[in-house]
């Protein structure tokens, strides 16, 4: 469903949007034909803006199917033209939203993947952002992001490539994959290797509430991708509140993987209304059926946020966003020139 003008013009920021969960159907057929590869994955079959995928009725179900997409489409990326034209696309895409700000979860090992060395990939990366921007001022950073179930190794040779590869743009350090694999501290020394200002981790989506205690006691985060299910432990809320955590809600997501059947059931509203510095991510877009003005619709339509709710979401996250001073400064002028209107 489009969004209204309102909504349209509202400045919207999305913290947690995983690079390579953007490409759309389209761009995956078009990178399949440009790199040759005649016999496009059953899957890639257009279908909108989103990928179909089947799942069924259980959470493990729902992420099989979902990764299953995730591979037959990301498997098409073969050169760095491909990374640029996906950030660029996506950008695009965000910022006819009304997105201003967006911080790109980015892989070396995916890069590697593909073929290209991390400085490579961030090249590519980059030259999509700065097309995106000359257009339309859309702003990012980067975070360079270890994948859990690849282990506490892989991780660590992740936190070294970032370290001993600076890039203006990657201002933060993230884990992200399967939540129960490993335990966070298995972790620290990928974030320490990598010695960026920020961090961030993904905690309390597939796993529970102990995960969120425990990114934030062992990594030392205060912001969390997801956290959505330390709303099962009073305790672990109440220790989240105290550091004023900033939690990367991806509602979709949620609902796409089965972390919650109904959007009664999600706590999106509990979070905002107990004072938690609530933003939002669309995550895995094209595999989600959403988008970031999609994921601000929801939370209007199915949580009533009203417009200077939502504003105040995108006001925390230019607040929180891992980014400068002065760029925080000038994104959050553009939040107060919408609210002068
Ligand atoms: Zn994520």
């Amino acid at each position: 469903m489009p969004l209204n003008d309102r909504l349209l013009a509202l400045p919207k920021v999305d913290l947690h949007v995983h690079l390579e969960g953007t490409i759309t159907p389209a761009m995956a057929q078009k990178l399949a034909a440009r790199n040759g590869l005649a016999h496009a994955p059953e899957l890639l079959a257009a279908d909108g803006e989103s990928f179909r995928w089947e799942a069924d009725d259980t959470a493990a179900g729902a992420l099989v199917g979902f990764l299953k997409a995730y591979d037959a489409a990301t498997g098409v990326m073969k050169t760095a033209q491909d990374y640029s034209d996906i950030t660029y696309d996506y950008l695009k895409r965000a910022a006819a939203e009304g997105c201003i700000y967006a911080e790109l979860t980015i892989s070396a090992d995916h890069g590697q993947q593909v073929g290209l060395t991390y400085p490579q990939m961030l090249d590519a990366i980059t030259k999509g952002f700065d097309k995106a921007k000359a257009e339309s001022g859309i702003e990012i950073r980067m975070i360079s992001t270890a994948v859990r179930h690849y282990g506490p190794a892989e991780a660590l040779k992740v936190g070294r490539i970032t370290h001993d590869n600076p890039h203006p743009l990657v201002t933060a350090f993230g884990l992200a994959g399967d939540e129960n694999a490993y335990t966070m501290a298995d972790f620290e020394p990928a974030y320490a290797a990598a010695a960026l200002p920020y961090r961030t981790a993904h905690a309390g989506e597939a796993s529970g509430p102990s995960t969120v205690r425990s990114a934030r006691e062992v990594l030392k985060v205060r912001r969390f991708g997801h956290m959505v299910r330390a709303i099962e432990d009073a305790d672990v809320m109440a220790e989240q509140k105290a550091i004023n955590a900033v939690p990367e809600v991806c509602v979709s997501s949620n609902m796409a993987l089965g972390v919650y059947k109904t959007y009664a059931e999600h706590p999106l509203r509990k979070f905002f209304d107990a004072g938690l510095k609530v933003t939002l991510g669309s995550d895995d877009p094209t595999f989600f059926g959403t988008s970031i003005g999609r994921e601000y619709q929801i939370a209007q339509e199915h949580f009533g946020f009203t417009d200077a709710e939502l504003l105040q979401v995108s006001r925390n996250a230019i607040e929180e966003a891992f980014v400068d001073e002065a760029t925080r400064a000038k994104l959050l002028r553009r939040i107060d020139a919408y609210t002068a209107d």
